[in-house]
């Protein structure tokens, strides 16, 4: 055995068993081994003490800009259409390989340090991010987004270029810790052409197709007036939910275009935060839920968030259901929780294999303080951590049975490099787009 907890209060997100207390978890190969109340038998080669502490599995952020972590703090407070095509995109035309590869870095020693094992990651120079991610040890499904806003195709388009080098360089390999996702960025940045062609492309090579999905009212009533369908239906028509499909956003979704995700086995990506901030809407979780769509969460970019603590995400889905429902019972901590865990599995495709403590499921672990004096007492670990929680009472991040962060420390990242590459691609963002 590699590495023993012990006297951990497990939250496993198994519903037959929730919680264990005072629990063992064994971790050999990468994988889990053993999870119980009695103390496996072997000798370990390290063993953990918890003290008590919360060891849940590793967070799923389904849908985020990692990178845009270099824009945080950048653009805030205007609207999407001036956000995007007068702050954001202007700043992007200017992002090469290095900029990107120094704003992922950031992102990931962010997500790793607030308990996020695996990402869902729309952007660009993916092949580089792959590489980040592998020599880091995080988890991460990649994608670069498919768009043709003058409604042509570009069949050699560098989406195209970037998702060939991602599926015959990354996918599958290192147990699918990187993968390739097809992408399609969004109904009103591309074409029928574009869709059918990356479907076709997730389909030849078994991949999950990462889209955004209803996210503003003019995105959804534009797609109404110009098709004369809702952009899932329209989705739907040509034949894109034949590919398992991760939707982000779903704030507009009607109840029909909800029964048509469930139908076809597509997941939602809940983006509490940023639909907030960018003031598109607050999308219908508990009513996606009980018409059968998984739902995961994720937290979008950081120029619209600022942050990617999944943390907040949680505890926000679950008030913002109970505040728009008027019913302090819907989405409890439990089920908030199985959103950034199983839903988050689950929507990335890796159900079975991460998103719960279960023996056999691969070793995406993180411990929780509890001694501090925002988490004291502990009542119900499920509790804890949907409500009380924050990326900060993160003790320690595991992926694939590699210990990536203990106490404020990375081991696979050099931090204070990391933070001044950052700001110093900032700096240049700044002088360059600022005048
Ligand atoms: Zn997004």
């Amino acid at each position: 055995m590699d590495i023993l907890f012990k006297n951990a209060a497990i939250l496993t997100m198994c519903d037959d068993a929730p919680v264990l207390e005072n629990g063992f978890v064994g971790v050999e190969g990468g994988f889990i081994r053993s999870v119980g109340r009695a103390e496996p038998e072997g000798a370990a080669a390290r063993t953990i003490d918890c003290r008590g502490d919360i060891l849940m599995p590793g967070l799923v952020n389904a849908h985020a800009h990692t990178a845009m972590c270099l824009m945080r703090g950048y653009a805030d407070d205007y609207t999407l259409r001036e956000w995007l095509f007068e702050r954001v995109f202007p700043v992007e035309a200017g992002l090469g390989a290095a900029e990107i590869r120094a704003g992922a870095k950031l992102g990931f020693a962010e997500m790793i340090a607030s308990g996020t094992t695996s990402v869902s990651d729309m952007y660009f120079h993916q092949p580089e991010v792959a590489a980040l991610a592998a020599q880091i040890g995080m988890r991460a499904s990649l994608c670069n987004g498919v768009v043709a806003l003058d409604g042509r195709l570009d069949p050699n388009g560098r989406c195209f270029g970037e998702l060939a080098a991602l599926v015959r360089d990354f996918h599958g390999g290192g147990d699918g810790l990187v993968r390739a996702d097809a992408s399609i960025h969004a109904e009103y940045t591309s074409c029928p052409e574009a869709w059918e062609k990356e479907t076709e492309l997730a389909l030849e090579h078994g991949l999950v197709l990462h889209l955004h999905l209803s996210e503003t009212s003019a995105e959804h009533d534009g797609c109404i007036a110009k098709y004369g369908l809702t952009p899932a239906r329209l989705f739907e028509k040509h034949g894109v939910f034949r590919a398992k499909t991760l939707a982000a956003h779903c704030v507009w979704l009607s109840g029909e275009d909800m029964d048509i995700l469930a139908q076809n086995g597509v997941s939602a990506a809940h983006c509490p935060v940023s639909n907030l901030k960018l003031g598109s809407g607050i999308a219908r979780v508990s009513e996606m839920l009980r018409r059968g769509v998984n739902v995961a969460l994720g937290t979008d970019g950081c120029c619209s968030n600022n942050s990617h603590d999944l943390f907040e995400e949680i505890k926000l889905a679950a008030l913002l259901a109970k505040g728009t429902g008027g019913d302090p019972t819907r989405l409890p901590a439990y089920e908030a929780l199985r959103l950034a865990t199983v839903g988050g599995a689950k929507a990335q495709g890796r159900e079975g294999q991460i998103g719960r403590v279960k023996e056999g499921y691969q070793a995406d672990l993180i411990l929780l303080k509890t001694d501090s004096p925002s988490m004291c007492p502990v009542y119900s670990p499920a509790s804890a951590a949907a409500y009380a929680a924050k990326g900060s009472d993160v003790r320690l991040t595991m992926v694939r049975g590699k210990i990536l962060y203990e106490n404020g420390e990375f081991t696979t990242i050099d931090i204070e490099k990391a933070v001044a590459d950052a700001r110093e691609t900032a700096r240049r963002i700044l002088r360059e787009h600022t005048g």
